[in-house]
């Protein structure tokens, strides 16, 4: 099966935005990209992925900004004209049509003769894997195989895009890692040009070329799997790629690079990726597998004692959740089982404590995870 019927080599997403009443849901948006890649737009529910979405399918009107595919503005064309596949969450198939009509229906539409149609129709059949179903209605068929229908049934029109809305969201977990490298695989086989909607950091880390991270609207950061996750923009983003530890702090002595830092009843040493002054106030974020159990060296730049509280077993290793004498939690991974209640030493280096300067605005206002203001 070839990629796209219209080819492009640019995507461009500029200054996309969409408002509801007087909220804005999409705030100026600006991305390029490239055919063939895979892009995931991350972030929490209700920071306006869906909106970004279905502006881009045309299911929405912009209130601001324009798509261009390669020079062709595109924004104005109907969903139809625009010609982009589309996977919803809920599938979204014809119940009373088989497997092989449901894939059909598209290319029937649009006219296709009918031998083109039986031959592109079993290619992705083939391609999703499911020959021995192609005869049976959606209701006979389990919630994975109801997915690759849906995705057979887009790719199937040799879209330009491919537009997928959290389409692993009703699988369980199995199945969803499953699709997961199902839809890696064909993503990879046919170079489709995807964008892939998901609140999963997991999913989007695993998927995408780049990720989109969205927070209120409005970008925080645009960058690769290993880019966002080696080095987020800021505390929102870290929160997001697993940085669980975000522990409020304030500069002792400040600078670009390595700042000391006062948090958590002692004094640490982290790395800021912009200038912060002494007393500016700041969230320190820390992986919980770049904390270690045991004692401090020379290299320590962090070292608390905790009690550990909660153990969970996690495959190869546990996921620790420890408790400060000042009452913070922190959490940890850890190889060996410590037990409910034993003291333990925590100990970092300093390259691995991300410090983020909280923006003046908020400054006044009582610190709490997720309720700050933070610079990008
Ligand atoms: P989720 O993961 O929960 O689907 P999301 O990131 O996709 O969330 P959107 O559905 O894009 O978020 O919604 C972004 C914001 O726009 C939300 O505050 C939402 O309430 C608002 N919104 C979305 N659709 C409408 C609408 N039709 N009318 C009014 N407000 C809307």
């Amino acid at each position: 099966m070839t990629a796209a019927k219209d080819d492009f080599r640019t995507l461009r997403l500029e200054g996309l935005t969409r408002s509801f009443g007087g909220q804005t849901a999409l705030s100026g948006l600006d991305l390029t990209i490239k055919q063939g890649e895979f892009i995931a737009l991350l972030g929490p529910s209700g920071c306006g992925k869906s909106t970004a979405l279905n502006c881009i399918a045309g299911l929405l009107p912009l209130t601001g900004g324009r798509i261009m595919l390669d020079d062709r503005q595109v924004d104005q064309l109907p969903p139809e004209k625009r010609g982009f596949g589309m996977v919803f969450q809920n599938y979204a198939l014809f119940p009373h049509l088989s497997v092989q009509k449901n894939i059909a229906f598209g290319l029937q539409m649009r006219k296709v003769p009918r031998a083109e149609i039986k031959r592109r129709v079993a290619e992705a059949i083939e391609l999703v894997q499911l020959g021995p179903h192609a005869k049976k209605l959606p209701g006979q068929m389990s919630g994975g195989q109801q997915q690759r229908v849906a995705i057979a049934r887009a790719v199937v029109l040799r879209p330009p895009l491919v537009l997928m809305d959290e389409p692993l969201s009703n699988l369980d977990a199995k199945l969803r890692l499953e699709m997961r490298t199902e839809i890696r695989r064909l993503h990879q086989s046919l170079g489709l040009t995807t964008i892939y909607v998901t609140h999963d950091q997991e999913e989007a880390l695993s998927l995408a070329d780049r990720l989109v991270v969205l927070r209120l609207g409005e970008v925080q950061q645009i960058g690769t799997p290993q880019q966002l996750h080696e080095t987020p923009a800021n505390a929102h983003v870290a929160d997001f790629m697993g940085y669980r530890n975000l522990f409020d702090g304030v500069i002792e002595q400040g600078g670009d690079g390595e700042v000391e830092v006062s948090l958590l009843g002692t004094t640490g040493r982290g790395m800021a990726a912009n200038p912060v002054p002494a007393g500016a106030r700041v969230q320190v974020a820390i992986r919980p597998e770049d904390l270690t159990i045991g004692d401090a060296d020379t290299s320590s730049a962090l070292v608390v004692d905790a009690t550990v509280g909660v153990v969970e077993y996690q495959g190869r290793e546990f996921a620790v959740e420890a408790h400060l004498a000042t009452g913070e939690a922190v959490h940890v991974r850890t190889n060996e089982r410590p037990s409910v209640g034993d003291p333990i030493r925590l100990t970092a280096e300093a390259n691995r404590l991300l410090v983020f300067p909280v923006a003046a605005e908020s400054a006044d206002s009582a610190p709490g995870r997720g309720s700050l203001k933070l610079e990008a």
